[in-house]
């Protein structure tokens, strides 16, 4: 059943007596009350960012009622605000109703038939359609592409067809919960409600900026550079894969990383920008026609919560002192490295120094910032080779993982018709993915493996997602997921916590010894904490980007500056270089002209990390979180296949509640909190002496991306316009 959206209050003067909220919402209330208050002359304008201002002005002018009814403005700013509200409510997607579309058929019997006829036609279309997908990544040619988007423009049509079909039941009122489950779940999805001409122009516009992202190349920033392989002497043909990766991960020279940055989104920003624009309209549309207020609402709707980002949200709060600590650390080491000069040692980050296109990962600066770079890191790739492991055995020693835990071997068409390696006679996409065929038994890996402990770690994460397509495979197709969208990438996760573990790889005979002191124990979280907290903000901005600018939160004219507001107050990072909204630097990163959501990933780290501790507590495992390995246990295979084998029939929390017997059916970041615990209280000691944990921002900071922003006020300006019009209405 779906939870009604909270009440919010809409009373002004609660929020002077009570500054502890920090919803959106009641923060543009107080900046809107604020200026009522100013304008009429009783309290004065601090300087200092927006919400210190709110603070300021409530300290200095309203911090009572008696001293509001001092201010004798009460009724006035009562008014105003209340058409501030409905002004706001009206026109930035407040409003959370949402009507679902259905018809009027209520026969239970025909719902039936026609759920059954869906389920058959529907695994025949997904067949088709993903053998078409796979032909074309495992041989590119322009045939196989061609035929490919045949099958898709076919499954494109039965899909807008079948949803025609559900939504001609009443079933948000028909009594069965399985059927009622089944046609909701139809019912959401996709664009089916456009308009032909509209869909098609989608699905194009969608396809031209996929386009521009995988044909963008770049010029070299020197044919000197010893990260450039370079084929011709200058040529401009440099590929985000595998070329601006490897720069980005290697090079520590501070005006090639800037070069390889800016030249990156200078090659996809600009183009995609004005087509995405057309994008949000279309998208926005078809969720509206869906009965959707904007196309976020309508991707939240996958979490069955109609209050997921407030829980996303409190997720961040409490993991975002974590983030602190690491950041601050490692910029102590970063200045060392390239001088207080290039960054501020109390300040946010320039964000190409972060071994990462995105600042998203920030393993590849082990060298830099490793504790105790004496101490052996855990690689048994090296180990591997000298025990003559192929890429067929290192897939058959992951199987064997989960066969430990009493799972599902991999399945005869497994073997037969995966690609474990890359081939010489064509080109393939050699990025790693596990593929279910819909028909029960057909089920593959593709991967160019080479034998490395990372790719080790990559096929155990591949099976996982085989072992929840096995697990789940006898439910209806509709089912045949993951119970929300962040646990596939979980499932996965959360086995390689327990591979990656070095006692585990010593019990397989890839390590001799385990070094069991303090320091290996750090330098083990702290390449944990680099790949996985470093990636947290990021996780969770993207989407917070893409639904503020669906609900029409910010102007199209502000987009980029948006983004980057969000990425310097969660993540701590600045662009190197001014940027304006020309650029369109979102762009950059293939989830967003791709059309993918990317809460999912968010989700996922949190998820992995409660998946874990419950994994280890029915292993058994004593000790700290971060020693578990779930290898062999029975007890933990029992508990992963009854997950897994649910798929998302049932709603997630009921999943969660599960997982943790019945402890919560909520996430929770306690699991990564206690996962990390000794790196967090050795972080604690190492920032002692820092001015700073977090980063303070400076109007400097904030002029690169924003150009009303001398001041630091960026954030009120929009609504200072609303606020004056709404104060003079109020007054007059
Ligand atoms: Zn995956």
């Amino acid at each position: 059943m779906k939870s009604k959206p909270p009440h919010r209050s809409l009373n002004c003067l609660d929020f002077f007596v009570n500054d502890s909220t920090t919803s959106k919402l009641c923060h543009l209330e107080a900046q809107a009350c604020c200026f009522v208050v100013i304008l009429s002359g009783y309290c004065q304008l601090t300087r200092g960012d927006s919400r210190e201002r709110s603070n300021s002005c409530a300290r200095v002018g309203c911090s009572s009622q008696s001293q509001l009814r001092y201010c004798n403005v009460k009724m006035r700013c009562v008014v105003a605000i209340t058409i501030v509200i409905a002004f706001l409510q009206h026109g930035m997607g407040y409003t959370q109703e949402r009507r679902y579309v259905e018809g009027s058929n209520m026969n239970l019997g025909e719902a039936l038939q026609f759920l059954r006829e869906y389920d058959r036609e529907a695994s025949g279309m997904c067949f088709r359609v993903t053998s078409s997908q796979w032909n074309y990544s495992t041989n590119i040619t322009e045939t196989n592409k061609r035929r490919m988007l045949e099958e898709q423009a076919l499954s494109a049509k039965f899909h807008r067809l079948s949803w025609r079909r559900a939504t001609s039941y009443t079933w948000t009122r028909l009594p069965d919960p399985i059927v009622r489950r089944q046609l909701h779940m139809l019912a959401i999805e996709g664009r089916a409600a456009l308009p032909e001409e509209k869909f098609n122009e989608l699905q194009q516009l969608i396809s031209d900026m996929k386009e521009i992202y995988s044909r963008a190349r770049t010029c070299p920033h020197s044919i000197n550079s010893i990260n450039y392989n370079y084929r011709q002497s200058g040529s401009c043909d440099l590929a985000l894969e595998p070329d601006l990766t490897r720069i980005m991960s290697h090079s520590r020279d501070y005006e090639e990383l800037l070069h390889v940055w800016r030249a990156w989104r200078d090659a996809v920003g600009p183009p995609i920008r004005s087509k995405y624009i057309r994008y949000i309209q279309l998208a926005n549309h078809a969720a509206r026609l869906n009965g959707f207020h904007d196309a976020g609402q309508q991707q939240r709707e996958g979490y069955e919560d109609s209050d997921i980002n407030t829980q996303l949200t409190e997720l961040w709060t409490n993991l975002a002192p974590l983030y602190r600590e690491l950041h601050a650390y490692v910029r102590h080491r970063l200045v060392e490295r390239y001088g207080p000069e290039r960054i501020r040692p109390d300040g946010p980050l320039p964000a190409h120094l972060l071994g990462n296109m995105w600042a998203q990962n920030w393993r590849s600066l082990a060298d830099l910032v490793l504790p105790f770079p004496a101490k052996p890191t855990v690689d048994v790739s090296s180990e591997m080779l000298r025990q003559g492991y192929t890429p067929l055995r290192m897939f058959h020693l992951a199987e064997e993982f989960f066969t430990s835990l009493g799972l599902k071997p991999m399945p005869p068409e497994f073997w037969r018709h995966s690609m474990l390696e890359k081939p010489l006679d064509r080109e393939v996409a050699c990025r790693a993915s596990a593929w279910d065929f819909c028909n029960h038994k057909d089920y593959r890996i593709k991967q160019c493996t080479t034998v490395s402990m990372d790719d080790l770690l990559t096929i155990h994460h591949e099976m996982a997602h085989i072992q929840y397509y096995l697990q789940y495979a006898d439910q209806p197709l509709l089912f045949r997921d993951g119970a929300n969208p962040g646990f596939h990438e979980a499932v996965g996760d959360a086995i390689t916590l327990s591979v990656s573990n070095p006692r585990h790889l010593l019990g397989i005979g890839l390590l001799n010894n385990v070094t069991d002191d303090y320091e290996s124990g750090i330098n083990f979280l702290l390449l944990m904490a680099l790949e996985k907290v470093a990636y947290l903000p990021f996780a969770y901005i993207v989407d917070q980007w893409r639904w503020g600018l669906f609900a029409g939160d910010w102007n199209i004219d502000e987009m980029n500056a948006r983004w980057w507001e969000l990425r310097l107050r969660h993540q701590g990072v600045i662009p190197p270089i001014p940027r304006t909204e020309k650029d369109f630097d979102p762009a950059s990163k293939y989830h967003i002209p791709a059309d993918m959501p990317y809460t999912r990933y968010f989700v996922s780290l949190v998820l992995q990390f409660q998946l874990h501790q419950a994994l280890c507590e029915a292993a058994g495992h004593f000790g700290p979180l971060h020693t578990c390995n779930i290898y062999r246990s029975r007890e933990a295979g029992r508990l992963l296949g009854d997950i897994l084998s649910l798929g998302s029939s049932r709603p997630w929390p009921e999943v969660i509640r599960i997982m943790t017997r019945g402890r919560t059916d909520k996430l929770d970041a306690w699991p990564l909190l206690e996962y990390f615990k000794p790196l967090t209280m050795w972080l604690n000691v190492q920032n002692r002496d820092e001015s700073m944990v977090g980063w303070s921002t400076t109007g400097e900071d904030t002029a690169l991306f924003a150009r009303w922003s001398q001041d630091g006020g960026y954030a009120v300006v929009p609504s200072v316009l609303i606020t004056f019009l709404a104060v003079v209405f109020a007054l007059s």
